[in-house]
């Protein structure tokens, strides 16, 4: 390059405007590891993070007032004679070097070259800090934004990770967890997204037992797992994030010098300052005066004053002298950018990885105060002086309660447990579920209202950051980061982690809230099921209502319960049943409501058939407060229905305000319910065990009367009968032919009567228990062939055939009562006679086991399929017309029927009801008859 002429300075040695030609070659850092081997192991770090600045190879060459790059960077320029080089280095490490070139008549003076070696210094510290702030920038963006909770560039990039490589999926049986390959099941009962951020990163489905459907509760939890499921995706993605964080910002760090961190660390918490004087560097202290000062100037970072430099000590300061204090001014500047940058990036780090553990501990909590206390724990103090963590009690007013609490100072126990209302902080009533309100110095907070600040300011503080602790749909309470000595500076995005935190904490504690009002309902189901099987088994309705009053009180804890019956006729409720001593007094005592009286619980619920609340007696202008239960402060009434009509009225009472609620309601709804089904049913049985016993009674009366009466009427009978055969014989003298058959008349209808009031004598016996068998063994046969006989001449005068089949058994031996069988078998075949015009009788005899199987078959009008049983039924005919002609009273079979019952058999007929194919009776007698007296 050309050297143009050179400029003089007044001093007379060469200034940097001076120096004509610069030549800055900065190496490859690349090419310059591979030399060295000493630093193997550097290059081996550098390598896992290249920097754009460690990559490039730049050359620039100054010259006539120019900067123009160099084309080959690291060819020598070897043409120059009077060539002064020095290194450019960084840490010790050679990075590059600059030359400076001077006409070949000019001779290097001393302090020629010191300067040179000063601006390559200063050059080396430029080329270092810059690579460091490039390197730290990186490292906090990238910090930064793992700890941003989702931005959607790095969830895009997950989603895309998720949709390229895998779809995961994992099916549970009640019994193990299975990996899951279809998309989606066929018929799922439940879908439930699993979002982060409104995105959809996958689905929970859900089957239920078809035996069970799911209740509202049941659905409600189910979003609620799948929430948490969401959480823990989210808080696993934050720890690889955070993880990867570190890995980088630690590669930052170490690039930055021990020493001139650890000097910073120590004393950044005060304001420092530090004199030079020429000598040593001590400690500045603001008393000490100085003197001639030449120069002033701010340190600046990012535009911001956060220090000054003075020089002092010299009475005026050359252009040059103070061009180069700017170059330092300039370099301190950056110095402390980059330490900063370099404590930030560790801050955002701690950040993020506590997060990650504050995320685990607050999921791993098991009740609201836990959960609080966890969150309060993991929020960083940094410049804090106390947090409080409270839960939103009531609606209205807004009323909160401090459940968890950190103080530097140790004050916890003054505070929590306290209330506030927003009378005293009006400012939450103004507060959103996403955004915090940062209140950076009480004594200058003209955007919150007085109220607020009065409190605060009363409490000590001096700032606060509120953050809302939320679902996405709900505001459960608040968490204040307070200072109550020098306030702090909070930041949105400082205070950002920690609304993410409390939203967190808020999704734990309404699950939790989930779970245990599912397990309450769970256990109130329990007690109804346990409350409703005593009343239905109490037979007695006093019994019943006491166990259920006694019962209620118990399990439900509370303080008193009783029973309200309504007495139609009177208008009335009267108190039946009362738990306990108290609840037996007052029964004895009496008590009735009409059932129109207005102020009533007890009533209204009654007349308006639901349930009745009161959640605080004191404040009912209504309520009548009872002397026996002093402690009343809520309590509900519910109507017992049953048939549509309230029965009664079922009143519980506690000893706190606000115990029952609507879901209350509806479980002692249906207990009420239970209860009055469980009472009307222990009245009609008490009823109807009274009619059953004046029923017997009566059976019992009419029985013995018959039986009574029918000897009473077969005497005379009887000695009518003989009269008439003697007449008919005519032992008493000749009759005319009219009087014979006057006489035969009366004999045939006697003789009917006797058969009547004999059957209705048996059937008398055996009703009233009278009617005793006498068993004794015989040979069947021979019973069979004595009845045959017996009937033979009525079957021979119609000319019908009767006989026993030749395949019958003939050896049968039973036990049984001679007499009663063969009542039965004539009885039989006298009716297969009567209603059999042409054809034939048979008799049929089979063992079966220890049974025998006896039946009369004939072929004559058959009885309808649907009067097979009641032919059974006493004085039932098929029709009346012809048993009119071949007479009968209807109680043959029953009779028939009830003697071989009372051996142990049975007797039936079968019959297609078409007349000439006949019936046949069946009678199945075991061979030991089991007597079976009624
Ligand atoms: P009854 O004295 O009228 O015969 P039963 O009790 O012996 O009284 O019989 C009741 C009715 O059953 C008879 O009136 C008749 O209608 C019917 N019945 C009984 N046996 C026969 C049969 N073998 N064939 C057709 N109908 C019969």
């Amino acid at each position: 390059s050309e050297v143009a002429p050179s400029q003089s300075s007044p001093t007379g040695s060469p200034t940097v405007r001076e120096i004509d030609s610069l030549l800055l070659r900065i190496r490859s850092l690349e090419a310059q590891i591979e030399e060295g081997e000493q630093r193997a192991a550097a290059q081996k770090e550098k390598r896992r993070a290249p920097m754009l600045y460690e990559r490039e190879e730049v050359g620039y060459a100054f010259s006539s007032g120019q900067l123009t790059p160099l084309e080959e960077p690291a060819a020598p320029a070897q043409h120059f004679s009077n060539v002064i080089t020095t290194p450019l280095t960084t840490s010790g490490e050679t990075i590059g070097e600059i030359q400076v070139n001077l006409p070949a008549e000019h001779t290097w003076t001393i302090e020629e070259t010191n300067l040179a070696n000063a601006i390559a210094q200063q050059a080396s510290l430029q080329i270092q800090n810059l690579r460091l702030l490039a390197a730290a920038e990186r490292a906090r963006a990238e910090a930064q934004d793992a700890n941003r909770e989702f931005t959607r560039q790095n969830w895009e990039a997950f989603m895309d990770g998720i949709r390229n490589h895998e779809q995961i999926g994992y099916i549970y049986d009640q019994n193990s967890v299975a990996p899951f390959a279809q998309t989606a099941p066929a018929q799922p009962d439940i879908q439930e997204n699993i979002s982060i951020l409104g995105q959809n990163i996958g689905s929970l489905f859900l089957t239920a037992d078809p035996t069970r459907p799911l209740t509202h509760t049941d659905k409600e939890m189910i979003t609620s797992v799948a929430r948490q499921i969401s959480q823990q995706v989210e808080n696993l993605r934050l720890l690889a994030e955070a993880s990867r964080a570190r890995a980088n910002a630690e590669e930052a760090t170490r690039r930055l010098s021990r020493q001139n961190w650890q000097s910073y660390l120590d004393q950044k918490e005060t304001t420092t300052g530090f004199a030079y004087d020429l000598t040593k560097v001590t400690a500045y202290k603001e008393t000490q005066a100085l003197q001639d000062i030449a120069l002033e100037q701010p340190l600046m970072v990012r535009g911001e004053a956060i220090g000054q430099i003075t020089v002092a000590g010299l009475k005026t300061i050359s252009p040059e002298e103070l061009e180069l204090a700017n170059d330092i001014i300039e370099q301190v500047n950056i110095n402390i950018e980059n330490l900063r940058l370099a404590e930030q990036t560790q801050s955002a780090l701690t950040v993020t990885e506590n997060l990650y553990a504050a995320s685990r501990a607050i999921t791993d909590t098991h009740n609201e105060i836990e959960t609080m206390k966890a969150l309060v724990k993991y929020i960083d103090r940094t410049g804090i002086d106390r947090i409080v963590a409270a839960i939103k009690t009531s609606n209205s007013p807004v009323t909160a309660q401090v459940v968890a609490i950190w103080d530097r100072d140790g004050r916890e126990s003054q505070f929590l447990g306290n209330h506030f209302t927003d009378k005293q902080i009006p400012l939450i009533l103004q507060m959103g579920l996403t955004q915090a309100t940062l209140i950076n110095d009480f004594d200058n907070a003209p955007h919150i209202d007085p109220v607020t600040q009065k409190t605060f300011k009363m409490l000590g503080v001096t700032s606060a950051a509120i953050l809302p602790i939320s679902t996405s749909s709900e505001l459960l309470g608040w968490v204040f980061l307070e200072t109550t000595s020098k306030p702090k500076k909070f930041t949105t995005e400082s205070v950002q982690p920690y609304i993410n935190l409390s939203g967190q904490a808020a999704t734990i504690i309404q699950s939790l809230r989930l779970l245990n009002q599912a397990q309450k309902h769970a256990n109130q189901i329990e007690t109804v099921a346990t409350v409703s099987t005593a009343a239905s088994t109490a037979l007695d309705p006093n019994e019943l209502l006491q166990s259920v009053v006694n019962l209620t009180k118990e399990r439900f804890n509370l303080y008193h319960t009783h029973i309200y019956l309504t007495d139609e006729s009177w208008n009335t409720l009267f108190l039946a049943a009362g738990a306990g001593e108290i609840g037996r007094q007052m029964v004895m005592t009496g008590n009735a409501i009409p059932i129109n009286a207005e102020k009533s619980l007890v009533a209204r619920a009654s007349r308006e058939r639901t349930a009745m609340i009161v959640n605080d007696v004191r404040t009912e202008p209504d309520f009548l407060p009872n002397p026996y239960l002093p402690d009343t402060r809520s309590e509900m009434a519910v109507p017992m229905i049953s048939s549509d009509k309230v029965i009664g009225v079922f009143d519980v009472q506690a000893d706190t305000t606000g115990y029952f609620s609507q879901e209350d309601a509806n479980i002692y709804t249906t207990l009420a319910l239970q209860v009055a089904v469980a009472l009307q049913n222990a009245r009609l049985y008490q009823d109807q065990s009274a009619t059953v016993a004046q029923l017997r009674e009566l059976d019992r009366l009419k029985s013995s009367f018959l039986a009574n009466m029918s000897h009473e009427l077969r005497t005379p009978l009887n000695s009518i009968l003989g009269f008439a055969d003697v007449m008919l014989e005519e032992l008493d003298g000749p009759l005319t032919d009219n009087m014979q058959n006057d006489l035969g008349l009366i004999y045939k209808n006697g003789q009917h009567l006797l058969h009547l009031i004999n059957d209705v004598l048996d059937m008398a016996k055996i009703e009233s228990g009278k009617m005793n068998l006498n068993i004794e063994k015989f040979n069947l046969q021979e019973i069979i062939e004595e009845v045959t006989s017996i009937t033979a001449p009525l079957a021979s005068e119609k000319n019908l055939a009767l006989y026993i089949e030749p395949d019958s058994d003939h050896e049968v031996e039973i036990n049984a009562d001679k007499i009663r069988l063969r009542q039965v078998m004539i009885n039989l075949i006298n009716n297969s006679i009567k209603f059999t015009e042409k054809g034939n009788i048979s008799i049929h005899v089979a063992r079966e086991e220890n049974n025998v199987l006896i039946s009369v078959k004939d072929t004559g009008l058959g009885i309808p399929v649907n009067l097979l049983e009641s032919v059974f039924q006493e004085f039932t005919q098929v029709d009346t017309s012809t048993t009119r002609k071949v007479g009968g009273t209807g109680l043959g079979l029953p009779i028939s029927r009830r003697l071989i019952q009372m051996h142990g058999g049975s007797l039936w007929a079968e019959s297609s009801g078409v007349e000439g194919e006949g019936a046949i009776f069946y009678v199945f007698l075991p061979i030991e008859a089991k007597i079976n007296e009624e």
